[in-house]
């Protein structure tokens, strides 16, 4: 390709709204372009990153036996209301009505018309498992679409769709779409983990979220420093602590004290001078199990999620002003476990063994100071319900846990039979009894994951993409293009290289050196051939790699073998 016939507008000042790299350096390179919010065009550059992106993604699903379907983007609400989602699905989904009145949404995810097609065309236990998959638009009208393609609200997913007829088949299932992410993800030449993610009701290790490590990612992952453990911090687990109880002979006498107005741990912590971890957070809530107490030290963080999973329940929130008074017979913020009854108290393991405690004293106005379990408080049982922190200990080998930052491209998810109950979505076993489809879901985030990959890999100059992604392998860049016998080399090395199939953009615009170098650096190729006075004079060219900068020289008979020789040997 000759870059003065290309459309690549690119931008030498950052765009004001940008506030991550990537998002920088879509728009800087131009690669995409804003049409609304969340909402962007994408450009020859970007075009051709995305389509390199696919085909790994494509070719790594079809070796996993996925295959590939175009499924709608618009669907019917009927479908919608047959699985439930309709009524629940929330703001997220964008609604719409065709000329006869009747309803359809933009597709947010697929699960409906997938489960639609297969109940429509297989039957039998001989037609499964099967996997199928698209390369796709999605639309989520997301709260706060930000930071470009990383939280648009029309985004390209590859989104796909098993179907088994057994647990056994649905894991074999799982693993198989476990290892291709695991492929696609290093093919794309990006650092990432594959983190345990929660599952909700269905239970097991069969959600797992990969995310690719970066600073800027939105979310936590917890990571183990021993072993290959990983999580997502709603997850993640902490390992049983090994504490003794409290020496009673250190128990001291409770005291009731006047805490004016003081609500939150920072407060009462700071006004009787002591330090947050000397404090029980006591925490009400309502559940699909009637009221339940959850007690953490007050340098935690409950984690919601853990309890509802230790509790089994459905529903879980913070209980409203009317129901703490109910149980507490105090205001919000005076909260205590003492002399509570009738109601289940849960505490975190944090709790164990701690000793002279500071907790709301069920009453306005009121805290009590040298709280002490056993002596004081009864509680109903431990467990762990706290948010893991660095330097918590890993469940499975009890060295330290640290937590990264990261950004989920993917996510793998075993359904079970929601979908396939709920849409009688099943077929005929060998006794031709019909039996329910066990399903699972697999989503790559396309324009997330090549945005995260930009995020990983940049600087000051610009874009320092993995050359798997790369709009081009290499840029030739004559300094003057109005000198003959230098555009003859260039154009000689460019078409040499076409000619043995690698991705070569010639630059042959009648512009500054040092502008178009910026370009180069800018658009992220990784290897840039300078064609000046040495390839006139001396014969031989400067090759740069954009990684690193390391620069050669080479003859320039050589280039085109040294070229290809480099690009098939990945750089370290
Ligand atoms: P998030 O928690 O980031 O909102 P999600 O749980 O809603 O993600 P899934 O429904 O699992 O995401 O979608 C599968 C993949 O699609 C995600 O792993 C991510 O890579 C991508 N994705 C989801 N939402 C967006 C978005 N708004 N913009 C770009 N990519 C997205
Ligand atoms: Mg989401």
């Amino acid at each position: 390709m000759r870059y003065s016939q290309l459309l690549i507008p690119t931008l030498r000042e950052d765009p004001a709204e940008a506030e991550v790299a990537s998002h920088r350096l879509m728009m800087r390179s131009g690669m995409i372009r804003k049409v609304a919010a969340g909402i962007y065009s994408t450009l020859p550059l970007g075009q051709r990153v995305i389509q390199k992106t696919k085909q790994i993604i494509r070719e790594e699903m079809n070796r996993a036996g996925g295959q590939e379907v175009f499924l709608p983007f618009i669907q019917p609400a009927e479908l919608w209301e047959e699985s439930g989602r309709w009524e629940v699905y929330g703001k997220e989904m964008l609604r719409l009505r065709d000329r006869g009145d009747r309803q359809f949404c933009l597709g947010p995810t697929h699960e409906e018309v997938i489960t639609d097609l297969v109940r429509s065309t297989v039957n039998s236990y001989r037609q499964l498992p099967i996997n199928l998959y698209q390369i796709h638009i999605k639309f989520r009208d997301e709260i706060r679409p930000r930071f470009g393609m990383m939280r648009a609200r029309e985004f390209i997913m590859k989104d796909a769709y098993s179907f088994d007829i057994d647990e056994n088949g649905a894991e074999e299932s799982y693993r198989k779409m476990y290892e291709a992410y695991s492929r696609i993800f290093s093919r794309l030449g990006l650092t990432f983990r594959a983190v345990e993610a929660d599952t909700g009701p269905i239970g097991g290790n069969f959600s797992h979220e990969f995310m690719v490590l970066a600073d800027t990612g939105e979310d936590i992952i917890v990571t183990c420093t021993g072993c290959d453990y990983a999580a997502n911090t709603e997850k993640a687990e902490i390992a049983k602590p090994v504490v003794s109880d409290a020496d009673p002979a250190k128990f001291q006498a409770l005291k009731r004290v006047e805490t004016p107005d003081m609500r939150t741990i920072e407060e009462v912590a700071g006004f009787l001078n002591v330090l947050p971890e000397d404090l029980i957070k006591t925490l009400v809530f309502t559940s699909s199990q009637g009221p339940v107490v959850a007690l953490v030290r007050g340098d935690h963080d409950i984690n919601e999620v853990k309890l509802r999973n230790y509790l089994k329940c459905d529903s879980l929130e913070l209980a409203g002003e009317e129901v703490i008074e109910k149980i507490t017979g105090a205001p919000r913020g005076f909260a205590g476990p003492i002399g509570m009854k009738n109601v289940r108290i849960i505490a975190d393991y944090g709790l164990q063994g701690c000793c002279n405690m500071v907790t709301g004293g069920n009453e306005r106005d009121v805290h009590v100071v040298n709280v002490n379990f056993g002596r004081d408080v009864s509680v109903d049982e431990f467990a762990d319900l706290r948010s893991a922190q660095a330097g918590d200990s890993c469940p499975r080998c009890n060295k330290l846990l640290s937590t990264t930052r990261g950004i989920e491209v993917g996510h793998i998810f075993k359904l079970g039979t929601k979908y396939s109950k709920a849409m009688n979505c099943s077929y005929l076993d060998r006794e031709g009894k019909a039996q329910p489809m066990i399903m699972g879901c697999y989503g790559i985030g396309v324009g997330r994951t090549v945005a995260a990959a930009i995020e990983q890999s940049h600087d000051e100059n610009g874009i320092i993409f993995p050359e798997p992604i790369a709009p081009f392998s290499v840029i030739v860049v004559p300094v003057n293009t109005n000198d003959a016998v230098q555009m003859e080399i260039a154009v000689n090395l460019y078409n040499g290289l076409a000619a043995k199939g690698v991705d070569v953009l010639l630059d042959d615009r009648d512009e500054r050196p040092g502008s178009k170098f910026k370009d180069a650096d800018l658009i992220g190729v990784p290897l840039r051939v300078t064609v000046g006075k040495n390839a006139v004079e001396k014969k031989y060219l400067d090759i740069k790699e954009r990684k690193g900068g390391e620069a050669q020289q080479v003859a320039i008979d050589d280039a085109v073998a040294v070229i290809e020789r480099r690009l098939k040997q990945p750089e370290v």
